[in-house]
């Protein structure tokens, strides 16, 4: 038997979990890095968040590490070959391609990265504390809990994402504080004008968060404004980050097209990188949705399109 593998998968939330699984009931007997520290842990952001009940198929909900314990099951059950390791090197310039961790070199016919991205955090004093007591960097996935129903909430950024996650947040939350290192919004005009419009939303311009306050969970924020020095403290039950995320992408620069945030690039309406039988699924490309069916969905197209283009290569049987 070849060494080689079919498919490797690089990744181990949603989007990789997904591609693992149509891999192996495609016979394709796949191999996945399944992460250690890099991109936070095995099973991505799910499994640092709290419930989860915008996964169809849980009408009562689901804890995200639950979820992904579910994942990774069924991905073993079909055959998925797993090993709790970061890939620390990839070498897409010669075929098979390369992939080496601490402990072994894997080559592989077609490779699927989903490596996820990481919300960037402030790391303000009781952020470790509080993080998931009132701290989040998803108000789509942690917004609606029972804790946040009609008390004010606070969101961090000035972005798009920062606009949307306010203007959903205002649907559970008595009051949404909007809190902005500047005095302009980054986010387009028309997210702009529904947050300047929105009349449970209101914007703390050139502020900065300080601190959470509370004692097991969020009670408040201490603010300070940049411009005035003016320090303030707002009872809040929640506090969310909007202030961007990092893809993990650090070990596929210089070898695939990543934008200019660092997103891989991808060949539009497909997952393929710019190296062909290299794809990519997930939040690794996608900075639009990034919610765990969209990954989940981007996974199974991606080892849909391996499958193909191994058939096509005569790489597989
Ligand atoms: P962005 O990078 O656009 O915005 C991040 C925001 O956070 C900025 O306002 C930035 O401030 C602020 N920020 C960054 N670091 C800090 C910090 N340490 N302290 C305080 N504030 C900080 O990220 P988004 O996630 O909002 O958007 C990413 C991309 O996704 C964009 O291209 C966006 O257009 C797109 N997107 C599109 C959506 C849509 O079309 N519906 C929805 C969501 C995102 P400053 O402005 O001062 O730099």
């Amino acid at each position: 038997m070849s060494d080689v593998k079919n498919v490797v998968i690089v990744g181990s939330g949603p989007a990789g979990h997904t591609a693992a699984i149509y891999s192996a009931r495609a016979n394709l007997s796949p191999f996945m890095f399944e992460g250690y520290v890099m991109g936070g842990s095995a099973g991505g952001q799910l499994t640092t968040t709290t419930e989860v009940e915008n996964y169809p198929g849980f009408p009562e909900g689901v804890e995200g590490p639950e979820l992904m314990q579910l994942f990774r099951k069924q991905s073993e059950r079909f055959g998925t070959e797993m090993v709790q390791e970061d890939v620390i090197s990839a070498d897409f310039s010669q075929r098979p391609f390369v992939l080496k961790s601490e402990n072994r070199e894997v080559k592989a016919h077609s490779v699927i990265i989903s490596t996820g991205a990481t919300a960037k955090r402030m790391g303000v004093p009781s952020e470790e504390k509080m993080w998931n007591n009132g701290m989040s960097a998803c108000a789509v996935c942690d917004g609606a809990l029972p804790m946040f129903r009609n008390q004010p909430l606070m969101v961090i950024g000035g972005g798009d994402t920062a606009v949307e996650e306010a203007t959903y947040l205002a649907k559970f939350g008595s009051v949404v504080y909007l809190v902005h290192r500047r005095d302009e919004l980054r986010a387009s005009k028309i997210m702009q004008e529904r947050a300047l419009k929105h009349p449970k939303l209101e914007i703390l311009w050139d502020t900065v968060l300080e601190d959470a306050v509370g004692e097991d969970y969020v009670t408040g924020a201490s603010l300070k404004n940049i411009k005035t020095e003016e320090a303030r403290q707002v009872d809040v039950a929640g506090i969310f980050y909007a202030i961007g995320h990092t893809p993990n992408t650090s070990i596929f620069n210089g070898q695939l097209d990543l934008d200019d945030a660092g997103y891989i690039k991808l060949k539009l309406g497909t997952q393929e990188t710019n190296i062909e039988g290299v794809f990519a699924a997930g939040d690794v490309h996608d900075h639009k949705y990034r919610q765990a069916i969209t990954a989940a969905g981007t996974g199974c197209a991606a080892s849909l399109e391996a499958e193909r283009w191994l058939a096509e290569q005569g790489l597989t049987e």
